[in-house]
């Protein structure tokens, strides 16, 4: 056995044998108290019994400090856009689908209506309510559109599009690049329209598909919407 550890090359075995200072009970509690508090800057004259404190563990305590510090620094640049991860940020934008409008009466599904296929759904709300992107894209229309009034086709990354008709004002033009969420028009009656409503068409590979399980598969839930609305609507 000793023969053994004899041989053993000596930087090996002094690396065994040379015990590692324990980091002392009061340097881990003082540690602590100060990534606690979020103390950023420190020195000597912070710390309580400063003079009793020795210099090794005032070092050890500094050290400790500002790999805190930069902890909270990368995890605070996390959600901070940067060209390293502008795909990701657009990654995430790719993901955002809003409703949109807030509070409406869904009145009319995609399906046959009167002999004839409704090709998309209406959301029935008084006109002058605003209406908004449902997806980031490209407004491809922004203006009269035979049946639908005054419309709006905004074309999505993925090719699909979404055709909001009969409004009574249209609020972008055509080429313009829009984010989910903004502004497009206000809810009219334009059109082929039997009341103020907002005509919500969806189209994939140039026909059109029922908005409401298309949509749910991308967050948003009609239907949620509508079992609120008329929650509220019985509470009041
Ligand atoms: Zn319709």
């Amino acid at each position: 056995m000793r023969q053994r550890l004899s041989s053993e090359p000596d930087r090996y075995r002094g690396r065994r044998r040379v015990p590692t200072p324990p980091r002392s009970r009061y340097a881990a509690v003082v540690t602590s108290a100060f990534v606690g508090a979020g103390v950023v800057a420190l020195g000597a004259g912070a710390l309580p019994d400063a003079k009793s404190v020795s210099p090794s563990v005032l070092d050890e305590l500094k050290q400790a400090s500002i790999t805190s510090q930069d902890v909270a620094d990368r995890a605070a640049s996390v959600d901070k856009p940067s060209r390293s991860n502008a795909r990701d940020s657009q990654a995430k934008r790719d993901e955002v689908w809003l409703l949109p409008l807030q509070g409406y009466d869904f009145k009319s599904p995609y399906g046959m209506r009167w002999g004839k296929l409704h090709t998309g759904i209406d959301l029935v709300a008084p006109e002058g309510t605003p209406y908004v992107a449902v997806h980031d894209g490209t407004v491809t229309k922004a203006g009269w559109f035979g049946g639908y009034g005054y419309a709006v086709i905004v074309k999505h990354a993925d090719g699909s599009e979404i055709i909001y008709g009969h409004s009574s004002e249209v609020s972008v033009h055509e080429g313009q690049q829009v984010k989910a969420g903004d502004q497009l028009g206000l809810v009219g009656n334009t059109g082929h329209s039997y009341g103020s409503h907002l005509h919500l068409e969806v189209h994939v590979d140039g026909q059109p598909i029922d908005p409401v399980p298309w949509l749910d598969v991308r967050g948003v839930n009609i239907q949620l919407q509508i079992d609120t609305f008329y929650s509220e609507v019985a509470a009041s």
